[in-house]
């Protein structure tokens, strides 16, 4: 509840910045606001590829299904992306560790922070969760990232651990489960609809979609991997309510709310006013200080 007040917050902001003739938009303008959105939503398109896999193939569970999910979400985008350059990836998945920590930080009080009773993890451990895989997956770049307040040294000492257990567990699914492309035999497997977005903010955000091949390719890739019992649907809709994404079992079928990249959106620019303490961090400066506007806020006081 707490996210949408300072999102409405957030939106009058910007629609007094328009008036003031400064040219923001609720969605990205610029390859780092595209890049952190598109990230964004790559992690939670696989998260919820994570419910639909244990679902459909009924995988076994040990542990939470919330954070097998993530676990598998983060193994798959790492080594999606570990082959482009480390300019490129690591702020890639730096970017999905840093909304779990926004919407932590977004929170308005105590008691709307700490929902003990939740299945999911609480947003600040989905952060350093998911910080501790990229550390661990890729140590050698990220050595001072540790001992720092985003991964503690006595986390940081299990993450090559964990990032090696994650990767097991990928090969185990794809040698269990997984079989060769055989395009043409499911094409339609899984199908990706767009509903007619709401004019406005869901427009712009239906048309970067649309500019993109990510969705797509990751439709694909699930139709021609898996063997799966019925066909699946993964669908771009309007919500109103809640910016939300979820896997919904009984019509088997992915629902991606547009308005969910609206708030990613929101929330890069609640970071890029109040990122001075990460700013402080040095690696995280230089992996992330374009996307953090470091830049502005070097001599800025507060969190
Ligand atoms: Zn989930």
């Amino acid at each position: 509840m707490g996210v949408f007040f300072i999102r409405v917050a957030l939106v009058l902001a910007l629609s007094f910045s328009l008036q003031a003739g400064e040219a923001v938009s609720p969605v990205a303008k610029t390859k780092w606001e595209r890049d952190f959105l598109l990230a964004n939503l790559e992690f939670t398109l696989l998260h919820e590829f994570g419910h639909l896999l244990i679902e459909e193939l009924k995988l076994p569970v040990l542990g939470m299904e919330e954070d097998a999910a993530d676990r598998l979400a983060m193994i798959v985008m790492m080594t999606e992306h570990e082959k482009k350059s480390s300019a490129d990836f690591i702020p890639w998945l730096l970017s999905v560790a840093g909304r779990w920590y926004i919407a932590w930080e977004l929170k308005d009080s105590p008691e709307e922070k700490v929902v003990y009773w939740d299945n999911h993890n609480l947003e600040i451990q989905r952060f350093h969760n998911i910080v501790c895989l990229v550390f661990g997956g890729n140590a050698d770049l990220l050595e001072e990232m540790s001992d720092t307040e985003f991964l503690p040294f006595e986390r940081s000492v299990n993450c090559d651990y964990e990032y090696k257990q994650a990767l097991h567990a990928l090969a185990w699914l794809q040698s269990h489960y997984g079989q060769q492309p055989a395009v043409g035999l499911r094409a339609n497997a899984v199908k990706v609809i767009y509903k007619n977005p709401r004019e406005g903010e869901n427009r712009a955000i239906y048309d970067l979609l649309q500019s993109s091949p990510m969705v797509g390719k990751w439709a694909q890739r699930l139709s021609d991997s898996f063997k799966f019992p019925r066909p699946i649907r993964i669908e771009f809709d309007n919500c109103y309510a809640q910016p939300n994404a979820f896997w919904h079992a009984p019509t088997a079928s992915i629902t991606i709310c547009y308005e969910i990249l609206g708030h990613f959106m929101t929330m890069l620019e609640y970071r890029r006013q109040h990122s001075t303490k990460a700013c402080r961090i040095p690696i995280l400066r230089k992996h992330m200080g374009e996307v953090m506007n470091c830049s502005q806020t070097a001599g800025r006081a507060g969190p």
